[in-house]
Order: structure tokens, then C-alpha cells, then sequence
């Protein structure tokens, strides 16, 4: 098995998309089979040897960040093993270390869809389902934890799991975890109630009598590591409409975004009661500010001087309903005063490919600004209930416009998850930048909302994941991490501090 300890051959492992500083590691190891996987996470634990798994390292919480002793890099399982048609849809079977990109692509090909969109592509399968990944398709279609139907699991006592969905359950609160080896895991879940949310990945995934395949997802590489995933996939949609919808001001950017989730939920609704659905859908539903295309215009000359801020969509066609849809969505802009004539529409994947390079080129554009200036990443990544977000907005905008801090806010909308960043140029400004930050989780806790929709906890957000859950619900979790892995080798400093176990 390959493995790396030189110090220019590891650089590149020690650190991921937050910038956080002061990663290191004594070695790399490139496994190619769960057994090796597993054969290495049985040895750590003997020796007692901290374990981080690694993806491609897109993650902004410093989560595959290793501090001392060993990285398990997935670079090596990087195999497609199969990609099927079903009758409505199909299943894929891929390794964790496929990329996201590669695995759409294969997906694509057979006429299949696997709705899992981060904007980044170029992450891992694993990473996605460890982060329980989601992005700007979730709006339709929720996040990676609905599309995995098994997880083939290596855990630190060098068994090597399977686990399908609809196989096993916890027992109200209690699992009980049958090993190949012939022992068992016996554990309590904890006893939290998760915030009602659409989007949710701050801290393990908790329900009574719970899927046991949902504790994995979203575990963010504490409880074990996965190896290899079967993914449920959907047909392809015959068509699809794209825009990106510049407006000359907020107040009516927002109400458009009202109108068109409101329309597009009520139509899913009716979908699924089988009442049929004629008007829009969107499947996505993405904002930038005004700041945000103050930073888009470097890149692109062609955002109209005029525009205060703009909307991502993405609507799903059919040859029978593209027209009516095309009509549907055009009424909404002249009723909302868009500025139609200098917005941009795709309808073939050329075109959308350039509207979503253009939604992933800000997110880059911030992670560069935080490089350059050589300072950790300050992103927001809260979902807030329906009722509070037009409040939560306002919240983030007075606090900005008050400071005199350079930021953006932008993202899912849709799903009442916008990210702001906020843009320090010095430490003192930092200072300021956090201070900021904790506000806004202060706020989202005290709201209902969630501290991380997508991004996970990491190690950057586990103090404010106390303040969401408070501490005896962390040692809750902490216990249930130590009846996976005694030692506490994996994934330590994730998701809550070493202190706790
Ligand atoms: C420009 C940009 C835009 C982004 N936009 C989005 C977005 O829209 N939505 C979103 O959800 N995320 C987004 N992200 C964050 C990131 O892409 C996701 O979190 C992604 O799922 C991480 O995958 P990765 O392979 O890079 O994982 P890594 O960063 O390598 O690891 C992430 C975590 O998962 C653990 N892990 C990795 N592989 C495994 C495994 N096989 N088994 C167990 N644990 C494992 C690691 O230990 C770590 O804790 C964005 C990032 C960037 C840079």
C-alpha cells in the first residue's frame, strides 16, 4: 500500500477550503480495499494513533485538517462500480474517493440524475456523505442522506460494515450493532431534538428509532470511515430551464424569490398528491447581493451597472410543458421588475454550464480573498425556519452595513440558507468579523435555526455547536462517538473538542 511522509508529499493534506493553518501529520496512507482500510484503523487503535480521513479537502471547516498522527487519504478508492437503469431511476455503486464530477458525469451518460450538487465538484463522494453535502438542487431535492441506500463502513475495530437502508433501527433511542467479528456496538443516541430546518448538518443526525445508515451520514469522519456507497439515483429531466435574473432592487429581488418558492413548493405538493402540477417548479433558487456582483463583475463585465442583485434558477422541462413554463417564468420577471432584457437564460448544457460556473465562481472569489489576505474563512452557514428568514436577512444586513468590513451574502435562498462572508483584511479586522459572526449564531439559535446547514461543524464550529445544543447533549454525543471508537483516535476534534472524550 502507498503511503507519504515527506513533507512536500503531505503539504497537500494538511489543510482543506477553510485556510486554517497549522495542519501536520506524521504519514499518509493511499488504501486501496476496505480490508486495508480497516487493517490500518485496527493498528491506530492498538497505538492509539489520532486518524483523519481525508476527501479532496473542498471542506471549510477544517475537517479532514489533521493535528498529529496519521492521514487515511481516499484518493486510492476511486473506483465507479456501477452505474444501473431501473424502472424510474437506477443505483450507482462508486468508492469514496470518486469524484463528485466523474460520478455525475458516468450518471449522466446512462441518462440519470444524481441531484447532490455542492457547488465545488471536484469533492469526493465520501466527503459528501460524511458532510451530508447539499447544495443548489437540495431546494427540490434535498440533501446527499436521501440518496444513500449502503454504506460499506470501516470501523476502528477492524470490521468492515454493510449497512442498507431499511435494515437496521435503533430501538427508540438505543442501537445495538452487530459486527462481523461477532461482537456488538451498544450505544444511546443522544437526546436532542434537531432544529426544524430544511437543511441540517451541525453535529450527528438523531431521531428515535432511527435508520442506523443515517447515523453515518453527516458523521463527518468520527464514527467511522467510508469505503464505498450505493447512491439511488433519478431519471433525467428531458429538458431544463436556466437563468441568472439581474434586478435593480432588493425589494423586488425578494418578492420575486417569495412568489417563485411559494409557487414552486405548492406545485411540488400537488405533484405528490397526484393532483398533477402545471405551473413553475424551480429546483433551484439561489441569491446574490449587491456586494456579491461587485465582486462577480471582475470576473464578468457583461452584470448590468444597473443591477442591485440577482437570482439563480433552475426549472426541470419537459418538450410538453417548456413553452408554458418558459411563458410562467417570464411573467414573474415583468411582475417583479427584473431587468429581463439584461438577464441571462440557458436552455442547452452549454449554457448552463456557464450560469453555474457563474454561481461558483463567487464562492471562489471569496475562498481567494481569504487566501490572499491570509486569514481563516469567516462564512456563515445557518438555515433559519421559514417564519424567521426575511427577519434573519435584515439581521445580517444592519450588522454589515454598520461595520466597516467588506462582505457578501449569497446562496440558497430557497431554502432559507444564505451564506454571508464576511471579508477581513487584517487581524484587527477579523476580530471585528467574528465578533460579528457570533452574533449572527446567536441569533439563528435564538430564531430555531440550525448552525450549519451544509458545511458541517469541523473543528471551526464546534464551540457554537455547544451553543445550539448546550453541553450535556454534546457529552451525549461524545459517548455515543466512544462506543464506536473506545480509543477516540478518528476524526478527533470534529464536531466537538478532544476535551470531551
Ligand atoms: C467553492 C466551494 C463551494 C462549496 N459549496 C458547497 C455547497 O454548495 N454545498 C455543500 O454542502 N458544500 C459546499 N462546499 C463544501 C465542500 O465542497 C463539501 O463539504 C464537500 O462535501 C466536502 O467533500 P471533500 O471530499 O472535499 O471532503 P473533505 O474536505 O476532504 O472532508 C470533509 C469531512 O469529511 C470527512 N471525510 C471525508 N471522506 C470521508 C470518508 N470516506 N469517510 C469518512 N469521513 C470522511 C473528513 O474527515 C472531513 O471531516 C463548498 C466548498 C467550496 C470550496
Amino acid at each position: 500500500m502507498l503511503t507519504k511522509s515527506q513533507p512536500d508529499e503531505i503539504q497537500s493534506y494538511l489543510s482543506d477550503a477553510s485556510y486554517v493553518r497549522g495542519g501536520q501529520a506524521d504519514r499518509v496512507w493511499f488504501p486501496e480495499t476496505a480490508a486495508e482500510v480497516a487493517q490500518i484503523l485496527a493498528q491506530a487503535t492498538r497505538k492509539r494513533t489520532p486518524v483523519t480521513v481525508s476527501g479532496a479537502g473542498t471542506g471549510t471547516v477544517a475537517g479532514r485538517v489533521p493535528f498529529g498522527g496519521m492521514v487515511i487519504a481516499t484518493d486510492n478508492l476511486n473506483e465507479i462500480r456501477s452505474v444501473v437503469a431501473e424502472t424510474n431511476g437506477g443505483s450507482g455503486i462508486a468508492e469514496a474517493g470518486v469524484r463528485l464530477i466523474d460520478f455525475q458525469s458516468a450518471v449522466n451518460a446512462k441518462g440519470l440524475l444524481y441531484p447532490p450538487d455542492p457547488t465545488e465538484r471536484s469533492c469526493f463522494l465520501g466527503g459528501n456523505i460524511a458532510t451530508n453535502a447539499s447544495g443548489a438542487r437540495t431546494f427540490k431535492y434535498g440533501p446527499t442522506r436521501n440518496y444513500v441506500r449502503r454504506l460499506k463502513i470501516a470501523l476502528t475495530t477492524g470490521d468492515v460494515i454493510d449497512i442498507a437502508r431499511g435494515e437496521l433501527y435503533a430501538a427508540d433511542r438505543g442501537i445495538d450493532l452487530p459486527l462481523p467479528s461477532g461482537g456488538k456496538i451498544e450505544a444511546q443516541l443522544p437526546s436532542y431534538d434537531m432544529p426544524h430546518v430544511r437543511k441540517h448538518a451541525s453535529g450527528y443526525y438523531i431521531q428515535p428509532g432511527m435508520d442506523l445508515i443515517d447515523l453515518f451520514i453527516g458523521s463527518e469522519g468520527t464514527l467511522g470511515m467510508i469505503v464505498e456507497a450505493e447512491l439511488r439515483l433519478l431519471p433525467k429531466p428531458e429538458g431544463l430551464l436556466s437563468g441568472i435574473v439581474f434586478f435593480k432592487d432588493e425589494t423586488s429581488l425578494l418578492a420575486f424569490v417569495r412568489d417563485a418558492r411559494e409557487r414552486s413548493l405548492l406545485a411540488r405538493s400537488a405533484t405528490a398528491r397526484g393532483t398533477g402540477a402545471s405551473d413553475l417548479d424551480a429546483r433551484a433558487l439561489e441569491y446574490f447581493d449587491n456586494e456579491s456582483l461587485v465582486f462577480l463583475r471582475q470576473k464578468y463585465d457583461t452584470v448590468p451597472e444597473q443591477a442591485s442583485g440577482a437570482v439563480f434558477f433552475e426549472q426541470e422541462t419537459a418538450e410538453s410543458t417548456e413553452d408554458e413554463l418558459m411563458s410562467q417564468w417570464l411573467s414573474l420577471l415583468e411582475a417583479h421588475q427584473a431587468l429581463a432584457d439584461d438577464s441571462w437564460f440557458g436552455t442547452n448544457e452549454e449554457d448552463h454550464a456557464k450560469l453555474r460556473e457563474f454561481r461558483h465562481a463567487l464562492p471562489v472569489l471569496m475562498n481567494e480573498w481569504f487566501g490572499r489576505h491570509n486569514q481563516r474563512k469567516v462564512s456563515t452557514d445557518m438555515a433559519v425556519p421559514d417564519h424567521a428568514f426575511a427577519e434573519m436577512l435584515q439581521f445580517y444586513q444592519d450588522n454589515l452595513r454598520r461595520s466597516d468590513l467588506r462582505y457578501t451574502i449569497f446562496g440558497h435562498i430557497g431554502d432559507n440558507h444564505v451564506h454571508v462572508n464576511i471579508l477581513p483584511r487584517n487581524d484587527t479586522e477579523a476580530a471585528k468579523a467574528w465578533e460579528i459572526y457570533h452574533r449572527f449564531i446567536h441569533r439563528a439559535v435564538e430564531v430555531g435555526g440550525t448552525i450549519s446547514a451544509e458545511h458541517g461543524i469541523g473543528k471551526l464550529k464546534r464551540d457554537y455547536l455547544v451553543e445550539l445544543y448546550g453541553e450535556a447533549h454534546i457529552r451525549e454525543m461524545a459517548a455515543l462517538k466512544k462506543a464506536f471508537d473506545p480509543a477516540g483516535i478518528l476524526g478527533r476534534g470534529n464536531i466537538f473538542s478532544e476535551d470531551y472524550l
